[in-house]
């Protein structure tokens, strides 16, 4: 069976990460997506809270399935017996980092990573984008799916009822 994981801290998961997740399903028997524990990094939402948005927007792609994980991707990779990470390259910007991670790891463990071009119409998108962009009242509808702009757009009010 051909497996592959789609990494990433998904906070939110945005049209761009789905884009590539769905693509991911149809070239490997099956997808895991992947949502990084980062203590070190403060999330919006808790990696409950991602899991569950992940789980509904992937709910039609019967060989996706979605997991945290913590600590190096790579190890991840060897429980399950994943040998490919997916990852979509947004612009040149993207490809510095991830070519040094993307060796690393082959280093590490001899797992490849396939870059994914981005989908043209969600090369300039980024969760902190989104999130930056409706902080201040920005438009970001069509960005994230119906369901993750009504989260977001609650997680926001909440905080701001906080401070
Ligand atoms: P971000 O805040 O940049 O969205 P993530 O860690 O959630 O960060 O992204 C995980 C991975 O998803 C990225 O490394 C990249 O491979 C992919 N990705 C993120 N945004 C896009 C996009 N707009 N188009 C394609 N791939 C994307």
């Amino acid at each position: 069976m051909r497996k592959a994981v789609c990494p990433g801290s998904f906070d939110p998961v945005t049209k761009g990460h789905l884009d590539i997740v769905s693509r991911a399903s149809k070239i490997f028997d099956e997808v895991t997506v992947a949502v990084l524990i980062n203590k070190r990094k403060a999330s919006l939402f808790t990696v409950d809270e991602r899991i569950e948005m992940l789980e509904r927007e992937t709910a039609h792609l019967d060989n996706v399935r979605v997991e945290s994980f913590y600590g190096l991707l790579v190890d991840f990779c060897l429980e399950r017996d994943i040998k490919a990470i997916v990852k979509g390259l947004r612009a040149i910007s993207d490809f510095d980092y991830e070519l040094q991670m993307a060796q690393m790891n082959h280093r590490l463990t001899e797992v490849e990573t396939l870059f994914v071009s981005t989908n043209p119409l969600y090369s300039y998108l980024s969760s902190s984008l989104v999130k930056e962009v409706a902080t201040y009242g920005g438009d970001v509808s069509g960005l994230v799916p119906d369901e993750v702009l009504t989260q977001l757009l609650e997680k926001l009010a909440q905080q701001n009822n906080q401070s």
